[in-house]
């Protein structure tokens, strides 16, 4: 495409350059850190870090408008590296050559309008943003885009090699890092840590199917994620969980689509997230954050955070009022159907407790909140809007109660717009749906099916049919003409339908 052809304000900025100078820091004692190596905490006080750009200030000297257009031109430009999260490069990862970028189709995922029955049911105006329309089906896609490119521009200086990507899972993390591991063949291997019985058996089929080294552990995620941090401190390996500070940069893209998407302008604007490890609301309040400290948004969208009540520590933590006396108590969690958020210890509750004090500053007064939700609200809500031309995930569900909780709760206004998270498509849930439909939810979860929210398939095979088809043998002549009369009569029967 001919550059000349673009606003002459935009020209220069539109295909983005290495600019900027990334450094780790830790959010307890401050402390920077280069990001030539790979680190996971603080070397000075085992604190989480985030990345942060020491030049920020020079991406003020471009309007907020401006970015405004650049952004929206930049959509038009045919560079693949350009087409998924680092649309917002200056964003995300500045330091990064164009040719460094491993892009396999992740952001940009569509919002979809509730349609007016869902609208009329709940009473809210809202849009499902579906990031189950990622690669590997999960948001989780954003932030391996980013630490993988990060991987890969470390393998191309030459200051890393071989390396072997290493994560524990409630399974999306898995299904997206073997994805990116596997693209970066020969020189990236995976290997992926899962509590034994606690993904579903289409998450346990995708690292699997990309060729992981995948390993189940006895008990859940917390467990999980304590043996990989122990093989991360002791052994040369690339830890990709959310604890890598590069997967919330990556994970920030979902804040700046929303804002692209609906045109800048946030204005009694909801975002719902659901909240596992914590590491997708930390990236969803530092993308706004960012955005709006540079000008491009004027406002800051209510951020509300769901957890389900058998997952629910940061809800918890919140409950009490006096920020001086919170204090974060890891729980047991208890089975839930948001399975990948089934998390008692999230490793970025540090960072969820310096950002929402600072976002709640910069909004001038309480933006965030915290919500939790029934198991049987999340099975309701998220048929209820798949049978409305949805495809959420349970967690999709779980953001649906929870808007619907806080508007009762007077959290969500009449006039506000929501943008809601299905973190990730409803087919890798799909198990709790039939679990539902059958009504086998085993006790624990205190799950009780709603009749009219059923379904099952209907066979259909008249008694007095004594030849049906079969894989091979198929009917012929009268007896075939005779069992698709049959078969018909039957089916027009159960639908009531009228003859013509
Ligand atoms: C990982 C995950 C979550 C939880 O996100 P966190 O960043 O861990 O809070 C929610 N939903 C789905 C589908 C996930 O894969
Ligand atoms: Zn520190």
């Amino acid at each position: 495409m001919n550059l000349d052809k673009f606003p002459s304000e935009v020209q220069s900025n539109l295909v983005p350059k290495v600019r900027g100078s990334l450094i780790y820091r830790c959010l307890n004692c401050e402390n920077e850190f280069p990001i030539d190596e790979l680190l996971y905490v603080c070397p000075d006080c085992g604190q989480v870090l985030l990345i942060h750009d020491a030049d920020f200030q020079k991406l003020k000297e471009i309007p907020g408008k401006t970015w405004q257009l650049i952004f929206d031109y930049r959509k038009m430009l045919k560079i693949p590296a350009l087409k998924g999260i680092y649309l917002y490069h200056e964003f995300i990862g500045p330091v990064l050559p164009l040719e460094d970028i491993i892009y396999l189709g992740e952001g940009h995922t569509p919002m979809i309008e509730a349609n007016p029955v869902l609208q009329e049911l709940t009473n809210i105006r809202f849009y499902y943003k579906n990031d189950g329309q990622n690669p590997s089906a999960s948001f989780k896609d954003r932030g391996m885009a980013s630490a993988f490119s990060y991987i890969n521009y470390l393998l191309k200086k030459g200051s890393i090699d071989n390396i072997l990507a290493i994560c524990a899972s409630t399974g999306d993390t898995s299904a997206a890092a073997a994805l990116y591991a596997s693209y970066m063949k020969p020189n990236v291997k995976s290997a992926v840590l899962l509590p034994h019985k606690k993904v579903t058996p289409q998450q346990l089929s995708q690292p699997l199917g990309s060729g992981a080294d995948v390993f189940e552990i006895p008990g859940v995620f917390d467990d999980c994620m304590k043996i990989v941090e122990a093989l991360s401190e002791q052994y040369n390996v690339a830890l990709l969980n959310s604890k890598n500070a590069w997967r919330i940069l990556g994970q920030e893209s979902y804040s700046y689509e929303i804002a692209q998407d609906l045109d800048y302008k946030l204005q009694n604007t909801v975002v719902v997230i659901p909240i596992g490890n914590a590491g997708n609301i930390t990236a969803v309040l530092n993308g706004f954050l960012k955005f709006f400290e540079a000008g491009i948004i004027n406002t800051l969208p209510k951020i509300i955070g769901v957890q389900s009540h058998h997952a629910n520590p940061v809800y918890r933590y919140y409950l009490e009022p006096d920020e001086t006396k919170r204090k974060f108590v890891p729980i047991t969690v208890k089975p839930s159907v948001a399975q990948a958020a089934m998390i008692g210890n999230p490793v970025s509750m540090p960072r969820v407790i310096s950002l929402v004090k600072n976002y709640n500053l910069k909004s001038g007064f309480q933006n965030v909140f915290f919500v939790e939700v029934t198991e049987q609200d999340i099975m309701d809500w998220e048929l209820t809007a798949n049978q409305n031309g949805h495809i959420a995930c349970t967690h999709g569900g779980e953001t649906l109660a929870g808007l619907v909780a806080a508007k009762q709760q007077g959290i969500v206004k009449a006039d506000e717009i929501a943008v809601i998270d299905s973190t990730a498509h409803a087919l890798k849930f799909s198990g709790f749906q039939d679990m539902y439909f059958e009504d086998r939810f085993p006790p624990e979860f205190g799950v009780t099916p709603k009749p009219k929210l059923m379904n099952s398939p209907i066979l259909i095979h008249p008694d007095d049919l004594d030849e049906v088809p079969a894989p091979g043998k198929p009917l012929t002549g009268e007896s075939f003409d005779r069992f698709v009369s049959r078969v018909s009569q039957e089916i027009a029967k159960k639908l009531n339908l009228i003859k013509k």
